[in-house]
């Protein structure tokens, strides 16, 4: 028989950066919650991110609320640096997260909603947040012939370092921060050739030395829409410009089809190569959530600024332009939190 926990104000799904940031609000407000996660530790997928990655945002610009990010503001932080940092958050705070549960199916009942756990254990509250992640499906796109690829083929979410590729011949696909670091870093090693759909569109990491999250905080863009309509750009400090320039790595339009040992370009070129890395991105993971008819027909969640327009008492954090350009990221959740807590308290009627 499974059992079910008391009935909580809150439950958090996913304690990662957004679930972290959103408990925190939550727990200044005096409500009661708990936090599930289906990993053994706080932190969210950052520890399952590729050994060398270095945030595109500086330490100042990459904390949670009520605690800055540890180094030099101007530091462009490691992963590394990052799960030490939420794991930290987590304990400083004594976010009440539960780890190893996962969340299969979340269903309402007449008091709010019950949540089923893979281990049979239930849990209900009368609000649910849904911190679970945009990162975490990785997501390829279809392209004819790549099931007869015989080579490595690989998300980037599953690349770690350079070592399994030395002296092969690689196409990294994507046009964006992942793409750019990992052909960049896998070209001292290796034969790589970026494809891409679109042409890769760079930004200054720093202008007049002053990063450029600075610019939008300064220049007041990070508060309007326009950035949310356009592609990511590539925060670059020149490094990686200059290694397209210079030919460290070639550059194409995407491959038209796979073969069994290569890539087929516009025009009919094929290329022999060893393996394939798409960098071409991830779609949020609301499988559990589904039933509550939280998504519009083109898999968009159906929600204003962080709350549920389908379904009231559902709430979110962490989504990829939730409210702007910096919701999915870690200076965007505490903010984003923080709009969705009185709706919340409305919602709960305390
Ligand atoms: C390669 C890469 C580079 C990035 N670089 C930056 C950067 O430089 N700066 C920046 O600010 N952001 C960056 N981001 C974006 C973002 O900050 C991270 O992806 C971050 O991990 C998102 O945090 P999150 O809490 O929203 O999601 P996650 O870190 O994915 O955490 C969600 C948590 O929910 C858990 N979960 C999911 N489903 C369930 C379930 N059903 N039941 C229980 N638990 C569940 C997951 O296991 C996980 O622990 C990057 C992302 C990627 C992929």
């Amino acid at each position: 028989m499974n059992s079910l926990s008391k009935r909580h104000d809150v439950i958090v799904v996913g304690g990662g950066q957004a679930g972290l940031a959103c408990g925190w609000h939550v727990k200044q407000r005096g409500l009661d919650f708990t936090i599930l996660d289906e990993q053994d530790k706080p932190g969210g997928n950052w520890r399952h991110y590729y050994d060398s990655l270095t945030l595109f945002s500086p330490a100042s610009y990459s904390s949670l609320p009520g605690m800055p990010f540890p180094g030099a503001p101007s530091a462009y932080p490691r992963r590394d640096e990052v799960v030490k940092y939420l794991e930290q958050y987590s304990k400083h705070f004594e976010l009440p997260v539960q780890p190893n549960i996962r969340i299969v199916r979340v269903y309402r009942d007449s008091g709010g909603f019950r949540l089923l756990s893979e281990n049979g254990t239930e849990f209900s509250s009368r609000a649910i947040v849904v911190a679970t992640g945009a990162f975490s499906r990785p997501f390829i796109p279809n392209i004819a012939g790549l099931h007869n690829f015989e080579g490595t083929k690989i998300h980037s979410s599953s690349y770690r370092n350079v070592k399994p590729f030395l002296g092969q011949r690689v196409v990294v696909v994507g046009a964006a921060n992942s793409a750019l670091q990992i052909a960049y870093e896998l070209a001292q090693v290796a034969k790589v050739t970026l494809a891409t759909r679109e042409s890769v569109r760079f930004f200054p990491q720093r202008i007049l030395g002053v990063d450029f999250h600075s610019w939008l905080k300064w220049t007041g863009l990070e508060r309007t829409r326009w950035l949310n309509d356009q592609s990511t750009p590539v925060l670059d400090d020149g490094t990686y410009r200059n290694a397209l320039k210079s030919g460290l790595f070639a550059h194409t339009s995407m491959f038209e089809r796979v073969t069994s040992s290569g890539v087929v370009w516009p025009g009919g070129a094929e290329d022999q190569i060893d393996g394939i890395i798409f960098a071409t991105g991830f779609r949020p993971n609301l499988k559990p959530f589904e039933p509550l008819d939280i998504l519009d027909s083109q898999q968009g969640v159906k929600q204003h600024q962080g709350v549920s327009t389908s379904n009231p008492g559902i709430f979110f954090v962490g989504l990829p332009k939730q409210r702007n350009f910096a919701s999915a990221t870690l200076r965007g959740v505490g903010p984003d939190s923080e709009q969705i807590m009185d709706s919340l308290h409305k919602y709960l009627n305390i």
